[in-house]
């Protein structure tokens, strides 16, 4: 089992001998190298390949406009913040961010971080600690996961997406100080969304705190991409909605907005915050631009949303099971991890880069291909990756 690639010792050996088990089970990763930039076509070993992995929703990432908005800002301001907000003080650009991102998605205030990992790692921790209880939704994302952890609250799993059993698991747990309710807004691995106005309705009968991740749903789902609580109405109802600009914004970042009182302890007290530096001035200033596009035209989501819909009606028709999916996230499932990386290595051979995804991301005897639609998409691309489904489809016996 041991992999002659690495130089190991007796003190690293037992790294090298889980990396062989991943390999021996089809489940290593192993990372494409992209030779242009993230579009609607990518570059892989000398060879275009329609791209239907990346989260770039709107097709933002190489967009003209974000380019451009970069380039400038570099001339003004220079790239990096040079420290921690906190000590070398903030950059003007940084609060017109959060203030236009505030505007954009009617909350109280915003406040920016490094990632949407980090500001879930921001939020989770300063709301609730030691002698608090959380409950989580089981399919939550890894950083909620992390955060939850972090904060050393008692962690409560409820059934994905049921508010029954959310209901139950409250009643049943009495010892606590502070109480939180946390949900993915979209799963980022079915594409489903969460029944965000029931949970509210829960949150609201026991009087306990609500966040929702949208960083699936941030420039997808709403009024121009405006996110799930303006998807369902539910303004100044959740308390905290954690957002991601490395998806449909193109760029990079993470969003904490919500009341004030809340984004106001983040920056007394949430570590990523305190510890770690803002946003560089080039990705503030695409974010920047990526509001002003949404504000002023809704073309790109509702491009998203066609294309997501065709390739879906048009994949249920060939045969495929695409899950229980409700957004542009088409999980194409095929049961193990083994066929479904063929199925994705033949799809690559057609011209198609579209993942397999496996256990742990899901779990065992569920794997599939997991096809993110794009604005960056013509009708024409999304032709070619059906015929180029419908083949590896036959071949393999799937359809
Ligand atoms: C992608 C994702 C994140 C992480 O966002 P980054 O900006 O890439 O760090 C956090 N939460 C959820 C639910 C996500 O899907």
């Amino acid at each position: 089992m041991t992999s002659s690639k690495y130089s190991t010792d007796s003190k690293t050996q037992y790294l090298a001998d889980q990396i062989a088990a991943l390999q021996e089970q089809g489940l290593y990763n192993r990372i494409r190298t992209i030779d242009s930039p993230m579009d609607g076509h990518v570059v892989i070993n000398d060879k275009q390949v329609l791209n239907f992995c990346a989260n770039n929703y709107l097709g933002l990432a190489n967009h003209p406009r974000l380019k451009d908005a970069a380039k400038k800002a570099i001339d003004q301001y220079g790239i990096g913040p040079g420290a921690v907000r906190t000590i070398a003080g903030t950059m003007s650009l940084h609060d017109t961010l959060e203030q236009r991102l505030a505007e954009f998605k009617k909350a109280e205030a915003v406040v920016t971080l490094q990632s949407g990992f980090t500001a879930n790692l921001a939020t989770i921790p300063v709301l609730v600690g030691k002698g608090d209880v959380i409950f989580s939704d089981r399919l939550n994302h890894a950083s909620i996961i992390d955060g939850c952890r972090l904060s050393r609250a008692k962690i409560v799993a409820y059934d994905h997406n049921s508010p029954s059993d959310l209901r139950a698991k409250i009643e049943a747990t009495t010892e606590y100080n502070n109480r939180l309710i946390i949900t993915d807004g979209v799963f980022s691995m079915d594409g489903d969304i969460a029944p965000l106005p029931e949970l509210y309705e829960v949150a609201n009968e026991h009087d306990i705190m609500l966040m929702v991740d949208d960083a699936h749903g941030e420039g997808v789902l709403g009024n121009s991409g405006r996110g799930i609580v303006d998807h369902f109405g539910l303004h100044g109802k959740v308390d905290v909605e954690i957002g991601t600009m490395s998806k449909a914004f193109g760029v990079m970042g993470g969003i904490v907005a919500g009341k004030q009182v809340i984004i106001d302890w983040i920056k007394q007290r949430g570590r990523p915050f305190l510890f770690s530096s803002a946003m560089t001035v080039p990705d503030v200033a695409a974010c920047l631009e990526a509001v002003d596009m949404l504000e002023n035209s809704d073309d790109l989501v509702k491009k998203l949303w066609s294309n997501a819909e065709l390739f879906k009606t048009e994949m249920q028709k060939l045969g495929f099971d695409t899950g229980h999916t409700e957004t542009p996230i088409v999980p194409v499932m095929l049961g193990e991890a083994p066929l479904a990386q063929a199925f994705s290595k033949q799809l690559f051979e057609e011209g198609v880069f579209a993942m397999a995804i496996g256990f742990p991301t899901v779990p065992q005897g569920t794997a599939r291909i997991r096809v993110m639609n794009s604005a960056a998409h013509s009708q024409s691309d999304l032709e070619e990756a059906l015929a180029a489904f419908e083949k590896v489809g036959k071949a393999l016996g799937v359809i």
